[in-house]
């Protein structure tokens, strides 16, 4: 299939042409038809595969289905990442797609001004792209609210465990409606994960490359 072919906002599409992503890569041929139809999907996938857009079409996708932003414009949309370094590239990787919707994405991550995130937020932000120890800060204090999370992505998940952020990542998952979508990608799925995927998504399909 074609990226037109998934449905995708004729905008979206137009931006990967322009970034000459054409075809799809193996990941997103697997995961991108069940992801885009809503369900929950946990994908193999190594770096370089693909996965960013693998989790992030299917978002920007959501995004597109209503426009009107939630009360307080809290983000609609949420992936979360084990490093700063991964939330920047996530975050420069997805922009020009979101950019064509007039959607906005940013990073809330450690070693950053909190308070310069609280007024980010405040000013609404479409897709928030987090490692769990900030955003459980946020969401302690309150700075942020994901009552209105409609689709959230866990990238490199066994990265996540290893580091031993299991804990905020289940306080952050806990704080997303229980009827949300969720995609979990990781290069391999030791207990850890796997007891992650069994708690937060259900019916999942899985697709590996
Ligand atoms: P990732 O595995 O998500 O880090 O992506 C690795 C690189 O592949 C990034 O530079 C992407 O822009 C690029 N990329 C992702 N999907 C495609 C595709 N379908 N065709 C060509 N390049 C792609």
């Amino acid at each position: 299939f074609t990226f037109a072919e998934l449905g995708l906002p004729e905008s979206v599409v137009a931006a990967l042409a322009r970034n000459s992503i054409t075809v799809p890569s193996p990941i997103q041929e697997k995961a991108l038809p069940d992801a885009i139809a809503g369900k929950n999907v946990l994908g193999r996938a190594q770096t370089g595969s693909g996965k960013t857009l693998a989790f992030g079409l299917p978002i920007l996708q959501r995004l597109s289905l209503h426009t009107d932003r939630p009360a307080a414009k809290r983000p609609r949309s949420l992936v979360l990442v084990p490093t700063r370094e991964l939330a920047f590239q996530v975050v420069e990787s997805l922009a020009p797609y979101a950019n064509a919707q007039g959607l906005r994405v940013m990073p809330a991550v450690g070693g950053t001004p909190f308070n310069k995130q609280v007024e980010q937020l405040r000013r609404g932000v479409d897709v928030l792209v987090a490692t769990p120890g900030r955003l459980a800060d946020h969401l302690r204090q309150g700075t942020c609210i994901l009552d209105s999370i409609e689709i959230t992505a866990l990238d490199e998940a066994d990265q996540m465990a290893d580091m031993g952020f299991l804990p905020e990542v289940r306080a952050v998952l806990a704080g997303t409606p229980a009827d949300g979508q969720r995609m979990l990608f990781s290069a391999t799925l030791d207990r850890e994960v796997q007891s992650l995927v069994r708690q937060f998504l259900p019916d999942h399909v899985e697709h590996s490359t």
